[in-house]
């Protein structure tokens, strides 16, 4: 089938891409544009052309499906068709509708007219990919659009509909009916009116005040960009545009996106891009596995986690029942979902209208005959096994048989609360992460007996909620978990041998993280990780726990809520305090263990914590609970507050080298404190070191 269509209307031809869903500019298209435009361009009664496209998008830019593939550079390249369809002798006429992004809008500048629909969505998005335009998009913008409004739009790479441009050069008709026809009249006036090609190139950037702004410009962005190399590059593409002649900014942008391409910024981006749609893919389940529908959902538990739960189902238009065991904690449950919708409202994200409408989608219930026809039921009362079983036995007995029955647990062992049900095939793990309505990961845990059919719903039933979801084995912690358990004895034997918390602290922050682990426990509550350590003494009596953070918990130090946990803080101020009394505490401790404290080098603190991850994340791969690395970085961007810059703990090590990442562990392993045995790199990660391969 031919990726586009050619028809004559008069001296008009109709060039219309047609390359589904969104006429992604991939080398079959690219290839069939360039013979199209001959084909006008040699027919003696063409006198103008009309380039369109199918379906719901003029184009949506490069084709994802290329992307780190050689086709995405195979001839005739983006440039080469851009540059032909702006050499073209007839006119051409770009006619615009729905999506018109990154090479597609590209390829409509370096036509001669353009006409769109007033709704049509624009915009050149490379950025949020860590590149910029890299076909003329940073040297024909700014001429056909004013230098202000291109550059915002270039370096935000936000989204505008067509009719913002109405009135620029980069627009010359909105046309609100068929577009098509629209598009033929267009250039069949241009027929009659014997007007010539008109070229972007050729205009010139023009601004009142040149220098001052484009300084304004460079000093905003150095302000906001953080780590990103690409808003600033943006910024010298754009004034490469303003200030030297069009060749030689064709040239400047050239350079400048090849440098992007190679940063690891730009990588992880990439990375995260195509991570989170391989999340989805399981292999043992394809895409065509039946799925049931889920129309009616029900929560029990309306603490903590059943509340955010059943904000999502809402949010996305799913009714939900809510069970509890008394009026009480119902009522509680039911107030604070109230009270975050308020939040909303106060901040002027939500309609007061919307929350009623929302609220109303929820059913609060005592019986669990009231939950028997829901499609699926999400469990989420407490952590113990006990009563897990009574709940799993109940739901076994009342729900209808179809039904998808998910536990929320973090901790417990999914295959023995799915043997609590004659229906093992039907239960799954949903772990959500807290705020549960507002992080976007989901650990989905397959259970041993868990029927493909169930995994396929609920994979797409995540998507409906807008989490990123990621499929987990069975294991204690599962992936994120039980990764953050070797990162936490790291930052605490970090403690014992030297370092302090604001020095913990600052080093995780200056790698990117928004917060380090210490004002992280201070803000959830250093008593959570106490009870979980105390459970650990118990069932994993041989690895080596540092205590520190439990001396700390005796003296009621919980953190923010407490007042004081490993900072101070004032009455209504999160700010954290360094405290004298605690470093006290972490310099007797050290005494008191026998270890002689030494400098520590934030290079040391980094690399302990972040290679903690990549080890247990290692053996999680070998061991089949991850799927690929890449999920296990979506795990810690969207769940544990990853630095996206980094792209995840796995993708780091890859652009770390891992080799280098196992010669440093090799390293810490003669550090005699703590656990050296912790240091033997996972045998996957030894391999891939060994053959100079990457995770990735
Ligand atoms: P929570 O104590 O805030 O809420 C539990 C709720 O369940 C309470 O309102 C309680 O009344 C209700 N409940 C208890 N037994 C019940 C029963 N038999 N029938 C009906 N309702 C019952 O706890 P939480 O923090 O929301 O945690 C719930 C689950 O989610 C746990 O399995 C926990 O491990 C898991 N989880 C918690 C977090 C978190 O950060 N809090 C994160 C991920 C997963």
């Amino acid at each position: 089938m031919g990726v586009t269509t050619y028809e004559k209307h008069g001296k008009v031809a109709v060039i219309t891409m047609d390359s589904p869903p969104v006429n992604g500019l991939g080398q079959p298209l690219r290839a069939a544009l360039l013979k199209a435009l001959d084909k006008a361009l040699t027919a003696r009664g063409v006198k103008a052309i009309v380039l369109i496209g199918s379906g719901n998008a003029f184009s949506a830019g490069a084709d994802i499906r290329e992307f780190n593939t050689p086709k995405a550079y195979a001839p005739p390249n983006l440039l080469t068709l851009v540059g032909a369809y702006e050499a073209s002798p007839k006119p051409v006429v770009a006619a615009i509708h729905g999506s018109c992004m990154g090479g597609g809008l590209e390829l409509a500048l370096a036509c001669h007219y353009r006409v769109a629909r007033p709704d049509a969505q624009i915009a050149l998005p490379e950025v949020k990919l860590g590149l910029l335009p890299g076909a003329g998009g940073t040297q024909r913008l700014p001429r056909a659009l004013g230098l202000e409004a291109a550059l915002n739009m270039i370096v935000s790479g936000s989204v505008v509909p067509a009719k913002a441009l109405a009135g620029t050069g980069a627009l010359d008709d909105l046309i609100e009916g068929d577009l098509r026809e629209g598009a033929i009249g267009f250039a069949t006036r241009l027929i009659k009116e014997k007007r010539p090609p008109k070229r972007v190139r050729d205009l010139e950037v023009k601004h009142a005040n040149l220098e001052g702004f484009l300084m304004f410009a460079r000093n905003t962005v150095e302000s906001v960009a953080g780590p990103w190399p690409a808003p600033r590059k943006c910024v010298e593409a754009v004034t490469a545009a303003a200030t030297t002649p069009f060749e030689a900014g064709m040239v400047t942008e050239r350079r400048l996106f090849n440098e992007l391409m190679l940063t690891p910024e730009s990588k992880a981006l990439r990375h995260i891009f195509f991570g989170e749609r391989a999340a989805a893919k399981i292999p043992d389940v394809p895409d065509s596995t039946p799925t049931r529908p889920v129309a009616r959902a029900a929560v029990i538990g309306a603490g903590t986690m059943g509340g955010g739960i059943t904000m999502n189902f809402i949010n996305a238009g799913i009714p939900v029942t809510l069970l509890e065991m008394k009026q009480e904690a119902l009522d509680r449950g039911l107030d604070t979902i109230r009270k975050n919708y308020g939040g909303a409202v106060k901040k002027g994200r939500m309609k007061e209208a919307d929350v009623e409408s929302r609220m109303q989608l929820i059913t609060p219930v005592l019986d669990y005959a009231a939950i028997a026809q829901a499609d699926i039921v999400i469990e989420a009362v407490f952590e113990e096994m006990g009563v897990k079983q009574a709940v799993f036995e109940k739901l076994d007995a009342v729900m209808k048989s179809g039904a998808i029955l998910a536990s929320n647990t973090s901790t417990l062992d999914l295959d023995r609360i799915a043997a609590f049900t004659k229906r093992p095939g039907d239960v799954i793990g949903t772990h959500f992460f807290s705020p549960a309505n507002v992080m976007r990961l989901l650990e989905v845990v397959r259970g041993e007996k868990t029927a493909p059919d169930v995994l396929a719903t609920v994979m797409q039933l995540a998507k409906k909620i807008r989490k990123i979801a990621v499929v987990s084995g069975v294991c204690d912690g599962f992936i994120g978990n039980r990764m953050l358990e070797q990162m936490g004895r790291q930052t605490l034997f970090l403690l014992e041998e030297g370092a302090l918390p604001k020095q913990v602290d600052a080093a995780m922050e200056k790698f990117g993280f928004a917060m380090g682990p210490f004002r992280v426990g201070d803000l959830a509550g250093n008593d959570i990780g106490w009870a979980i350590r105390k459970r650990r003494y118990v069932e994993k009596p041989l690895v080596t726990y540092s205590r520190i953070a439990d001396r700390l918990c005796e003296q009621g130090r919980f953190g923010q809520k407490t007042g004081a946990g490993w900072y101070d803080y004032k009455p209504g101020d999160r700010t954290a305090r360094p405290s004298a009394a605690v470093e006290q505490m972490i310099v007797e401790y050290s005494k008191e263990i026998g270890l002689k404290r030494r400098a520590i080098s934030d290079e040391e603190i980094v690399d302990r914590i972040v290679y903690a991850l990549v080890n247990e994340g290692a053996k999680i791969l070998e061991e089949g609970i991850a799927l690929r690395a890449s999920d296990i970085d979506m795990v810690y961007l969207n769940g544990y507050g990853f630095p996206p810059h980094r792209g995840g703990p796995m993708l780091y090590a890859d652009t770390v080298g891992l080799d280098v990442v196992v010669r440093r562990m090799k390293q810490f392993a003669r550090n005699q404190h703590g656990d050296p045995a912790a240091w033997e790199p996972a045998r996957s990660l030894a391999k891939l070191a060994a053959a100079g391969k990457t995770f990735s």
